[in-house]
């Protein structure tokens, strides 16, 4: 099986803000902010290899995971992103395993990829996403 790291998420209040904070460590992040109707959330992305990106997550609602994750917590790592093969199949036998996933079934995230979330409470207490790219 072929896991790789895929992207590390950061809830933040403002992309724009908090990139200036990350281009000081010398990540450079593209321009291009993509808008998860679904989750309502506003998305930046910066390549760290060839493979792993960190993720800006903006709420574009009140109504945002990502807003009320902001108000519980703050600002901070929201979850971890892993590219897998093929999610449904992933995502089965995990369950089978007893995992809890957040949603029934997998739905298609930023950067056209089929995604789906395990349960924090299956996963050492991490929200982590699992992730497929569509072609
Ligand atoms: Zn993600």
């Amino acid at each position: 099986m072929k896991t790789k790291l895929d992207h590390i998420a950061i809830a933040v209040k403002s992309i724009d803000e908090s990139i200036s904070f990350f281009e000081n460590l010398g990540l450079e992040f593209s321009d291009h902010r993509e808008e998860v109707q679904s989750q309502k959330v506003k998305t930046a992305f910066c390549k760290i290899d060839e493979f792993a990106k960190i993720e800006l997550l903006e709420a574009t609602s009140e109504e945002s995971t990502i807003h009320k994750f902001i108000e519980k917590k703050g600002e901070g790592i929201h979850h971890l992103c892993f590219s897998v093969e093929n999610v449904l199949e992933m995502q089965e036998f995990l369950s089978a395993k007893g995992m809890k996933f957040i949603y029934e079934k997998p739905f298609v995230g930023a950067g056209n990829c089929l995604v789906n979330f395990i349960h924090p409470k299956s996963a050492k207490g991490i929200l982590i996403e699992i992730s497929q790219k569509l072609k």
